[in-house]
């Protein structure tokens, strides 16, 4: 059996579920990635294999939300915040420097 392009699949798992159904699997799978991490966080290592599975599901369900979601307003939504992450970053760099040179003085 040869496998259908992913788009496809979501496409089809859409139309055959409902939009409803889809958006309540993403939940889940959110909370199922929150519950991984939390068992991460509480040093638990064997939790590494349960936290990339569960990354997996997420990423599938995203997917599936870009398609039922308006995904140019999606895009647009994530230019901006990296945009801010990168100024972010710049800034505590360009802090940092200043520390270090004040602290030579
Ligand atoms: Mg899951």
């Amino acid at each position: 059996m040869k496998m259908m392009a992913k788009g496809k699949i979501y496409k089809r798992a859409i139309n055959e579920f409902g939009e409803t159904t889809q958006l309540g699997v993403a939940q889940e799978e959110c909370a199922e990635l929150i519950a991984a991490l939390s068992k991460y966080f509480r040093g638990d290592v064997d939790a590494i294999p349960k936290v990339q599975e569960e990354i997996a599901d997420v990423e599938i369900m995203l997917e599936q939300l870009r398609m039922i979601f308006d995904r140019k307003g999606i895009d647009k939504a994530k230019k901006t915040k990296i945009q801010r992450l990168h100024f972010r970053i710049l800034s505590r760099e360009v802090e940092s420097h200043e520390r270090r040179a004040q602290a030579e003085v």
